[in-house]
């Protein structure tokens, strides 16, 4: 089944433009160097998948109108990816319907540490709540199945953070990696479309550069790579120039097509 993937956001930790900086990328005028902390939608058979919910999320929201989401999948706990969990209260209000949240123990541990009211009990009628149906994942590896939507999930590590990734169809969704193992490469192993995280030029303890993303994308042979959590280190239309043609910079509001085999979805 044909299903598209929209970059909400492709930002770095800190976004870009950076608060007070006055570099060429984040004073640039385009579009393209413009980004939102990092978030993804899966749109399928009418449902929409949201992967992660960063500060921004509200913004995305309304800019993208998402106004209808079926169930949220984190990939870890760091702010960039989960500081706009309470403005998933928004689809309660709307729907009346607890939103599932699929996310590893630890991330689940590390947003209960966080936000623990959203997991307490109502002690009346009226929700001020996101009501979020948190599923934790069984494995470190291993399929699931969130509103009708079969999925493939794997982890990797940043800096001692446990982070999962997540393979839809020919398509996996891999941010924020930095050390991974042997059965990381082998389920990517093939993959069509891979989205990966590229920070800038020159590696840190917590990302790729842009040279070892493309050599993973090379490790596991994904025919098409967009990089995403792009930092200021990074402009635009410079940078997808200097690129390999099978790996692309993305930008917020892209959209690409997918595919999702017909029994992995409902
Ligand atoms: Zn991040
Ligand atoms: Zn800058």
């Amino acid at each position: 089944m044909r299903a598209k993937f929209l970059f909400l956001g492709t930002g770095g930790s800190a976004g870009v433009p950076m608060i007070g900086c006055k570099c060429d990328v984040c004073q640039s005028p385009s579009s393209y160097n413009k980004r939102h902390r990092t978030a993804g939608l899966l749109k399928v058979n009418g449902k929409n998948f949201l992967i992660d919910v960063g500060p921004e999320f509200r913004i995305q929201a309304l800019h993208f109108h998402i106004e209808d989401l079926t169930a949220v999948l984190l990939t870890h706990a760091h702010a960039d990816h989960i500081a706009g969990i309470d403005d998933l209260r928004a689809y309660y209000f709307l729907h009346k319907v607890k939103l599932p949240c699929v996310l590893s123990k630890e991330t689940f541990d590390e947003v209960t540490l966080r936000y623990h009211y959203l997991l307490k009990p109502l002690t009346s009628g009226k929700s001020i709540s996101a009501q979020i149906d948190f599923q934790i994942l069984p494995k470190d590896f291993g399929e699931y199945e969130v509103a009708g939507l079969g999925f493939k999930y794997l982890t990797y590590f940043q800096q001692g953070m446990k982070v999962t990734g997540f393979i839809f169809g020919n398509f996996a969704y891999v941010s924020d990696i930095r050390q991974y193992s042997d059965e990381v490469v082998k389920n990517l192993q093939g993959i069509d479309i891979l989205v990966l995280s590229a920070l800038r030029q020159k590696p840190t303890q917590m990302h790729f550069s842009v040279e070892e993303a493309i050599a993973f994308a090379r490790l596991v042979g994904a025919k098409k790579t967009y990089l995403t959590h792009i930092s200021h280190d990074l402009e635009y239309a410079a940078t997808n120039a200097s690129l390999p043609s099978d790996v692309l910079l993305s930008y917020d509001g892209l959209e690409i097509p997918i595919q999702i085999s017909d029994k992995d979805i409902q």
